[in-house]
């Protein structure tokens, strides 16, 4: 039987890969034994693409670092058809239309090696689809922000499929634990997106077989940037009569933060049907903006942006950009059951591994190169024609981003 929190008195898998590159940094030790997510963002990974360790590799190493305790595995569920429509650093290989592919060459076999009862003692979470279902609300038809990819997907129901099919064959295994890929306040936070994201992640937790028993939880600012908390403003102070939404950086957005916004979709997801015992994580590996540049105070009152951007954490020129951000730092460590309706912050994306190239690299990952992470680009109708804001010299999306590390470490909050 499953556990309400798997994280609950539970010791977190430290993927050992990770943990050496992390080591091998000047300073790395300090985190090293930080658990991180196991991505397996290919069919190869599964068995180990390029001398890396596959899944099975992994769940055995678990169980050593296991004994007699309980002990949590974070995979990530990351290979979709058509896979990242709204942008190209992270697109996968397979094309829109291959979900046969999908099906029986990446979910069974991942869903027989967790099925093997040498792992039934492993509290195996899985985050389902990182980016995916938000595209389909915010990246779609008559939307400024819409692309041709992500039409795709939507027509051919593709993302609502796998994420089906994942949810129901994973959700088999009595030891596994799914969480649904939730994007972020800075993505679904506007009441445009917010219930119908709810609405999106119901219509893929009912198809293919899946019902709303396969879902534990969901999980919000994976890979991303956003603040856990805002503490200097909230959302609904008022500076000379202006609400704080009315500022540039919140744009009419119903929330400031992530925390905010992970207990207020747990709510909605339960009022839409999902169980009333399904838990939030959230990624807090690079949320955390701290460093010299931290505001220490509330900004000054003279209008609602010099309040909001003097006192605002997430130093970003805009809440959509995600690539590879300039001034990041590490956020809360993992922990479970910090707040209520939080299962565990947790390190879902490894800290010092790319968001993508800053330009474009020959790869045969099906990686592309996405103008996002180049900072010299200007921007488009998904971040406010704002500046990437990205670093420089960034290697292909998961691959070892030694000046990032760097960078997250200094600018950790809390400090290490
Ligand atoms: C990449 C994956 C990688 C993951 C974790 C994603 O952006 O596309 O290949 O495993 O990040 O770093």
């Amino acid at each position: 039987d499953r556990v309400d929190n798997p994280y609950s008195g539970a010791k977190v898998y430290v993927n050992p890969e990770w943990s050496a590159n992390a080591a091998a940094e000047p300073g790395g030790d300090r985190i090293a034994d930080q658990p991180t997510g196991v991505w397996l963002d290919r069919i190869a990974a599964i068995n180990g693409a390029n001398g890396k360790m596959g899944l099975r590799a992994h769940l055995d190493a678990a169980l050593e670092q296991k004994g007699s305790d309980e002990m949590v595995v974070q995979l990530v569920i990351y290979n979709l058809p058509g896979r990242d429509c709204a942008a190209l650093a992270s697109n996968g290989e397979l094309k829109a239309d291959e979900i046969d592919k999908y099906k029986t060459d990446y979910i069974d076999p991942i869903a027989a090696i967790l099925a093997d009862p040498k792992y039934a003692g492993l509290r195996i979470v899985t985050t389902v689809e990182i980016d995916s279902l938000p595209n389909l609300v915010t990246n779609t038809g008559s939307r400024e922000t819409a692309t041709p990819q992500c039409d795709t997907m939507l027509a051919n129901g593709n993302y609502i499929k796998g994420v089906g099919y994942a949810l129901n064959k994973l959700g088999d295994v009595p030891n596994v634990y799914n969480y649904v890929d939730a994007g972020h306040h800075g993505w679904i936070g506007w009441d445009s997106n917010f219930a119908p994201s709810a609405e999106m992640f119901k219509k893929a937790a009912t198809a293919e077989g899946a019902t709303v028993d396969d879902v534990h939880g969901f999980i919000a600012n994976t890979a991303n940037y956003s603040a856990l908390k805002e503490e200097n403003f909230k959302i609904t102070d008022t500076v000379g009569g202006k609400s704080v939404r009315e500022s540039k950086w919140v744009d009419w957005n119903l929330y400031t933060d992530e925390l905010s916004f992970s207990q207020a979709l747990r709510e909605e997801l339960v009022s839409i049907g999902f169980n009333s015992g399904i838990g939030m994580l959230i990624d807090t590996s690079r949320n955390g903006w701290g460093g010299a540049d931290r505001p220490t105070g509330p900004g000054a009152t003279t209008d609602v942006d010099t309040y909001v951007d003097g006192g605002r954490y997430d130093r970003r020129l805009n809440p959509g950009n995600w690539c590879n951000q300039s001034g990041a730092g590490l956020g809360e460590r993992p922990q479970a059951s910090p707040e209520p309706g939080i299962d565990a912050y947790v390190w879902m994306k490894p800290p010092g591994e790319s968001d993508g190239a800053s330009k474009e690299i020959d790869n045969e990952e099906g990686k592309g190169f996405d103008r996002m992470c180049d900072p010299t680009y200007e921007g488009n109708a998904r971040n406010g024609y704002n500046m990437s804001g990205a670093l420089g010299d960034a290697p292909i999306s998961g691959h070892w981003f030694s000046a990032q590390f760097q960078e997250l470490m200094k600018n950790a909050y809390p400090a290490l």
